[in-house]
């Protein structure tokens, strides 16, 4: 498996795959690698084409210098883990390689924006479209695979495409889930032995309400949710919305529509969204 950490040696790859015609299957990641990256790996696998994971924890996408500074860095696991795969190349830059002349985003997609995690992290989706549009310009990918844990992002990031006229396939997958059905995530590699029981006890509340969610929705709902999230000591929720996930506007019943949640089990953001119908 090859590992490419310089701009210059993907420029180089990229520039011979397309001399000879080869397609790229794109998989961005912040590493911390787990079952939910490698169901976009194995996604990928179905299509022709090399597939190139990048793993890059971006800074440019962090409102809070301390989430980036926790966010688990382990890019020698992921090599392992990675190259149990069939996963040939990692592009793994570093934050100068990336940002040469600094940190600097653009607000670039308009759309999907001002509701869920843009109220609360603010910011954050300029750092994301900003790091997605650098790697769509180096690695020009025909397909690029994002998860639907990231439901937000995966709309955000098709509005980028869209609006850049691209013609690049994002390929949406499913959420790799938990024994107690929360979508898997690198954040909750930190959880302590305690924080890991609560987590459980939340995705119960959360399981439990979900059922009478899809049985006959009602805002009733959502607050005993988060009643019951708050007895638990989980004292920070951002939302927990019931939204369209065509456009994401809020919806009164389960056409076509997912529950958004998110708040803070200590210092960790839990975001997930379950499918309504
Ligand atoms: P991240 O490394 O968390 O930025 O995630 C990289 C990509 O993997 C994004 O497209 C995520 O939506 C996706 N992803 C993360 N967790 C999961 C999961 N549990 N199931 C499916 N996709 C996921």
């Amino acid at each position: 498996m090859k590992i490419i950490k310089k701009i210059s040696e993907i420029k180089e790859i990229i520039s011979n795959f397309k001399k000879n015609k080869k397609e790229i299957n794109l998989i961005p990641t912040m590493g911390s690698i787990h079952a939910g990256h490698l169901s976009l790996l194995s996604e990928a696998n179905k299509y022709d084409g090399i597939n190139i994971i990048s793993i890059f924890v971006n800074p440019a996408q962090f409102n809070d210098l301390n989430d980036f500074n926790n966010y688990p860095n382990t890019l020698e696991a992921d090599i392992k883990i990675l190259s149990k795969t069939k996963c040939k190349m990692i592009f793994a830059p570093s934050i100068k390689e990336i940002y040469p002349l600094g940190i600097k985003t653009e607000k670039a997609v308009f759309k999907y924006r001002d509701i869920l995690c843009d109220l609360f992290r603010l910011g954050h989706f300029d750092g994301v479209t900003t790091i997605v549009k650098i790697l769509l310009d180096l690695i020009e990918p025909s397909k690029i695979f994002f998860g639907e844990k990231d439901f937000q992002q995966l709309k955000i990031i098709e509005q980028l495409i869209f609006q850049n006229n691209l013609k690049i396939n994002l390929i949406r997958c499913p959420s790799i889930r938990d024994s107690y059905g929360m979508s898997l995530s690198s954040r909750y590699s930190t959880f302590s032995k305690d924080e890991k029981s609560k987590f459980k006890k939340c995705a119960q509340i959360i399981d439990a309400n979900l059922l009478e969610v899809k049985k006959d929705f009602n805002h009733k709902i959502l607050d005993n949710i988060k009643k019951e999230l708050r007895s638990y000591g989980i004292s920070k929720i951002d939302y927990i919305e019931v939204r369209n996930e065509e456009d994401l506007s809020l919806s009164i019943n389960n056409e076509r529509t997912r529950l958004f949640i998110a708040f803070y089990l200590n210092k960790v953001r839990v975001i997930d969204n379950f499918l309504l119908y």
